[in-house]
């Protein structure tokens, strides 16, 4: 490899390297998993109860099967009575297949609820989607934050689905604690006869102390040793998120057919091979997570397993040899072990879980930044006036607005009023500011400066979705859904279907309509049916056009309707125009003067400003003005 470029990707992973994510205090790790925990115990409680039932089951239920071997061994070993055998074994049968029984219909009853488990938690950050202000849901930083969250989820595993697992842990930590103390009562409790020699001194109550002050540290080095290893990867979580984003990029880019011209022509594969055959990337053999699993994630993860085995060694000697000295026989042997072990396997878990916990809190702060971002739109209560329908003033008061995190404006004190049943077109340079004049209207964002009016009322006043209810309107970018053409059209799933055939009819989409075998029952697209039809971008046009007619608001807003229509069907749109839009009143975006024509009120806009009104012949009388400059240059080519 060149010099060069083997430096630049040194420099690159010495960057991640030293990009470390600082883990958060305990205190507030603690906040974070309760406010998660909370959060999804609200919306799905019966997934809880059920899997905590579930746990605590199966953390108490191997000390049944363990007592009772046990005594079994006691009994073979001791007095060998045929009738406390028979006794012993049929405890042992029927406590065995009563815990099978019990085990598997809570395990269907757990399975049942935490099917779909992932949806569930992605249903958390839709619906925060669908709630949130237009504004942060247009703002790059919000999907960087989200695809952040969601790469930490499927990357990693971290977030709201490490919290179940989590508290699943530690319930079943405390409970195999618990279970396996009370096994171990009789350990210390049993003691050595007096004849026993030496061997008395293990009645001694200091080795009590001794066992649990071992087991403690051996359990507290432990778990520390695992979260430390385990911290490597929440840190580095970043570097983790990257190299995720770089081989979903680069390891699947050979898939996708749409991109297989330009990557032929263009010898794309060889930058696609450079990735994917460096070592050192993120998932390489050279690479950071490789370096760490050799070095100290591995360092740690063994010298914590290989801690957990002293106190493994010294626990079967105590218990060995008090059984030599008289204390219990010999079947209480692996049941005190067993009992010893999963005490110990118990706090282990405890300390791990709590030390994962923290390690996920950092993502969960992030995940909740997200989800309390705040909602400013939806604070007004006024209700919009029906019985107005069609009486609308609107009333823009010197309004100015920047883009958030934009130093520019891109509208610049536009004062106008319009009312009911206009017609009016909006025209200007790409960039003028026409689209933003329509967002400000519809309340997708709120003026920076100024105020928009209805009837003579602040819009901020009205409920907000009652305010939106308003409008109807294409967007340049407006999508279809690959659902029905009727739903589409009436935007439900239960349509009518007559008022979605005239609609359809209106916007010039009948004869297309007429060629379709299943009619508005025809699938758009072929996502859900075999059977469903591609559609031009004009038919698109089309199908917006109608199903802005069949919401039936007072205004209507159409944002460069007929882009992709041929000359002909935007002709077709021109002349019905009136027809189609009816009584409502009209808002008509172009930045093609000659499809603007028709409406008697054009608003010129410049550089974010409104600069002229009138109608076009008012307009081209202004020979100085914006409007009569676009006119003549964009005229040269349709008389051409
Ligand atoms: P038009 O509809 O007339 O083409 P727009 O209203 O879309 O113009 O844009 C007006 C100005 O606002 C342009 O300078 C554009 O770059 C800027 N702009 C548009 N959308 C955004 C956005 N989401 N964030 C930042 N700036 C934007």
């Amino acid at each position: 490899m060149p010099k060069k470029k083997s430096q630049e990707k040194t420099s690159q992973n010495k960057k991640l390297n030293n990009d470390e994510k600082e883990l958060l205090s305990y205190k507030e790790a603690f906040r974070f998993n309760r406010k998660a925990f909370l959060l999804l115990y609200k919306r799905y409680p019966q997934m809880f109860t059920s899997s905590i039932i579930c746990v605590i089951w199966d953390a108490l239920t191997p000390y049944v099967g363990i007592y009772l071997s046990a005594r079994i061994i006691d009994e073979i070993a001791g007095s060998r009575n045929p009738e406390t055998l028979k006794r012993l074994v049929l405890y042992t049968l029927f406590s065995a297949a009563f815990i099978s029984l019990v085990t598997a219909l809570l395990s269907k009853w757990r399975n049942n609820q935490e099917s779909g488990m992932y949806f569930k938690v992605q249903q958390v950050f839709t619906q925060k989607l669908m709630e949130m202000d237009f504004v942060n849901i247009d703002d790059a930083k919000t999907h960087e934050m989200l695809s952040t969250i969601n790469q930490n989820q499927n990357g990693g595993g971290w977030g709201l689905y490490r919290v179940t697992g989590n508290m699943n842990n530690l319930i079943s930590a405390v409970f195999s604690l618990l279970g396996g103390a009370a096994l171990t009562v009789t350990l210390f409790t049993q003691l050595v006869p007096e004849d026993a020699g030496k061997l008395t001194v293990l009645n001694n109550p200091l080795f009590v102390l001794v066992i649990i002050a071992v087991m403690l540290a051996v359990t507290y080095i432990g778990s520390a040793l695992n979260n430390k290893a385990g911290s490597y990867y929440a840190r580095r979580a970043d570097a983790h998120n990257l190299g995720n984003r770089l081989f979903g990029f680069y390891g699947w880019l050979g898939y996708q057919q749409e991109l297989a011209p330009d990557m032929r022509i263009y010898r794309q594969d060889i930058i696609c091979d450079r990735y994917n055959s460096d070592k050192t990337s993120t998932f390489g053999s050279k690479g950071i997570f490789a370096r760490y699993a050799r070095g100290p994630i591995g360092l740690y993860n063994a010298a914590s397993a290989a801690i957990a085995w002293f106190l493994v060694g010294g626990v079967t000697v105590f218990v060995c040899l008090k059984a030599l000295a008289g204390a219990f026989g010999v079947g209480s042997v692996t049941m005190y072990s067993t009992a010893v072990l999963s005490i110990n396997s118990g706090i282990a878990t405890f300390f791990g879980t709590v030390g994962d916990m923290r390690n996920n809190a950092s993502f969960l702060k992030l995940i909740f930044d997200f989800l309390e971002m705040p909602n400013t739109m939806r604070q007004g209560f006024r209700p919009v006036d029906k019985r107005d329908h069609w009486n609308y003033e609107i009333e823009f008061r010197d309004v100015s607005f920047k883009y958030p995190g934009s130093e520019e404006y891109a509208l610049k004190h536009v004062s106008m009023k319009f009312g009911a049943g206009e017609r009016l077109a909006v025209v200007g340079q790409n960039g003028s500011g026409k689209t933003t004049f329509i967002k400000l209207l519809c309340r997708l964002y709120d003026p920076t400066e100024g105020v928009i009016l209805l009837n003579g009322t602040d819009i901020r006043e009205f409920d907000y979705l009652e305010y939106m209810a308003i409008f109807s309107v294409v967007f340049q970018d407006f999508r279809l859904f690959a659902f029905s053409l009727g739903q589409n059209v009436g935007t439900k799933v239960a349509y009518d279907s007559e008022l979605a055939g005239n609609v359809l009819r209106k916007a010039g989409f009948g004869e297309r309509l007429d060629t379709l075998e299943d009619g508005l029952e025809t699938y758009l697209y072929k996502d859900f049916s075999k059977k469903g039809v591609e559609i031009s971008g004009g038919e698109a046009q089309k199908i917006a056009l109608a199903r802005t007619l069949y919401k039936d608001a007072p205004f209507i807003v159409l944002d460069e309707p007929t882009a992709a229509l041929d000359p002909i069907a935007e002709s077709e749109v021109y002349s019905n125009f009136n027809d189609i839009v009816g009584d409502k009143t009209a808002i008509y975006i172009s930045h093609r003067l000659s499809s603007c024509r028709f409406c008697n009120d054009i608003l010129v806009f410049h550089e974010g400003e409104l600069v002229q009104r009138g109608s076009h012949e008012e307009l081209c009388k202004e020979t100085d003005g914006k409007y009569y400059e676009l006119w003549n240059s964009q005229a040269q080519y349709y008389n051409a």
